[in-house]
């Protein structure tokens, strides 16, 4: 009996190396058409070329409407095998939210990344203090990276499945193509040739909820006997936001590590890349149009400040400041309205807690968003979840009804509940908010340049305007007035309005004398 039961197990066992399942088929025949696990697995070094463009749907003009250009690259980089490690040196022309062109370089290693240049207008406190312009990523930016470098090296991810067929295991096809799952990533297959068509992550997006992001390859060709995919078009929930092609690209060329070095002052302070909680589409996307502030806290750069307060700037009305975006809070008699709801559930979260501290017993009634940009909504459920009414500008309501009815089981920040309940207020000139004691609170649709349906708010007992984006009241205005500081002007005289001050979703707080002065009424 003993030894039938030996016999048998040996039999299975030989079985089972002889059989490869569904799942090991589909990677070995996908290695194969890549150039084969010994070629794949002799690579030294990888020298690359290429130009990119990415859009961000998002920052759109109309709420859910087409995406917005954000900017066409040139990039440049190796990777060596050796240290597992890349540099790659761009050349970015923004085409929004201004044109302007940044010109930096990312190294990247398996413990630490670095930033040398400027790539955003959010710069972190490191890389204003250092000359030239350097920093240290953040754990958050360094995953990212690693994670997207990962899933562009098709080759590399190919090999790590094939030695790791422990960790491949099944997953429901994609658009007809048999899939697998590997380490956070599911990969379709051409049936056709056998190769890797499309790699997706299931990714949380502060607007859209549970998402999915994929790259899919394509225009392969045979590179010294390697099979590349030159382009790669990544899709947002099944929407184009990303187009690569590689223009060149090299096996086992000599690279020059030396340019893998950096200063060591920013080898000391250089975060680990982070495990849990990466926001990983909010690190993507606010690259795409160079504004990304490089931080291990979404909301401020940890290197500067001590993180969010509230600051009152009138009896009842608070700001909030230390961060990169803002909400402004006006307390009525029996509740509490709400502007903007930036950034993250997390920042919602924090500001909650603020005003029950502050204001026992006063529910937040009213969240008013100034527009529909994923930097200034992205925590709206964070505040919703309080039962309030969501207020927003003329044309928004339905997309911000599909937004709300969105899955967001992947939120890190809330428990997962239904938000398409949420009563959705859309303001189609003005809307006056007032408490019983005759308090107060008006928002205005703006005519503005920045996004459609914007609305100013109003806070008569305070004299205090509230704009988001269009002024960013606080530091110094520009030589000239542009059309987003004409149209908060126009909507004052428009709606009658004698402001002493305005506060904004970014900046602080400042004398609306002065834009008047600068506009020349
Ligand atoms: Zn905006």
């Amino acid at each position: 009996m003993k030894h039938t039961l030996i016999a048998l197990f040996s039999a299975l066992l030989v079985f089972s190396c002889a059989t490869p399942t569904r799942e090991q088929s589909l990677v070995d025949r996908a290695v194969t058409a890549m150039g084969g696990a010994d070629r794949l697995a002799g690579v030294n070094t990888v020298t690359y070329k290429g130009t990119s463009k990415q859009w961000e749907p998002e920052q759109s003009d109309v709420p859910g409407g087409e995406a917005r250009f954000a900017n066409e690259t040139t990039f440049e980089g190796f990777i060596d095998a050796a240290s597992r490690s890349s540099r790659t040196d761009y050349v970015r022309n923004f085409a929004y939210p201004a044109p302007r062109t940044f010109t930096f370089s990312e190294i990247v290693t398996p413990e630490a990344g670095f930033v040398l240049g400027v790539d955003s207008n959010g710069r972190n406190a490191q890389n204003m203090k250092m000359t030239p312009p350097a920093h240290s990523m953040s754990g958050l930016r360094l995953a990212t990276t690693q994670r997207e470098l990962r899933r562009g090296g098709s080759g590399a991810l190919m090999l790590a499945m094939q030695r790791n067929p422990g960790k491949v295991q099944p997953a429901a096809d994609i658009n007809g193509q048999p899939a697998v799952s590997f380490e956070g990533f599911t990969v379709a297959f051409d049936p056709a040739s056998g190769l890797p068509a499309r790699v997706r992550t299931l990714d949380y997006d502060n607007v859209w909820g549970d998402v999915t992001y994929d790259v899919v390859y394509s225009n392969w060709r045979d590179v010294g006997g390697f099979n590349v995919p030159m382009t790669r078009k990544y899709e947002l929930n099944g929407r184009m936001i990303q187009e690569t092609s590689f223009t060149d690209v090299a096996f086992n060329r000599p690279v020059d590590t030396a340019r893998l070095q950096v200063p060591a002052e920013l080898r000391a302070d250089a975060a680990k890349p982070a495990t849990r909680n990466v926001p990983y589409q909010w690190v993507i996307r606010r690259q795409f149009i160079g504004t990304y502030l490089d931080s291990d806290n979404v909301s401020y750069d940890t290197r500067a400040t001590q993180g969010l307060r509230l600051q009152e700037l009138a009896p009842g009305v608070l700001q909030t400041q230390g961060g990169s975006h803002n909400s402004l809070v006006v307390e009525m008699s029996d509740h509490l309205i709400v502007f903007d709801a930036p950034v993250t559930d997390a920042q919602s979260l924090w500001l909650v807690g603020q005003t029950r501290a502050r204001f026992p017993g006063k529910p937040i009634r009213w969240l008013v968003l100034t527009h529909h940009h994923m930097d200034h909504t992205g925590g709206l459920r964070g505040i919703l979840a309080e039962g309030g009414t969501l207020v927003v500008g003329q044309g928004a309501g339905p997309h911000f009804r599909r937004v709300l009815a969105a899955p967001m089981t992947r939120n890190t920040d809330l428990p997962a509940r239904s938000f398409h309940m949420t009563p959705i207020l859309e303001v189609p000139e003005s809307h006056v908010m007032s408490d019983s004691a005759g308090r107060q609170v008006i928002v205005y649709v703006m005519d503005n340049p920045h996004a459609k349906g914007m609305l100013m708010g109003w806070i008569p007992h305070a004299k205090l305007g509230y704009v988001t984006d269009i002024w960013t009241p606080g530091p110094p205005l520009p030589a000239k007035p542009n059309p987003g500081l004409v149209s908060v002007v126009n909507t004052v005289k428009r709606a009658g309005l004698q402001p002493e001050r305005f506060a904004g979703g970014h900046g602080s707080v400042d004398e609306y004398q002065k834009l008047t002065r600068l506009v020349g009424q």
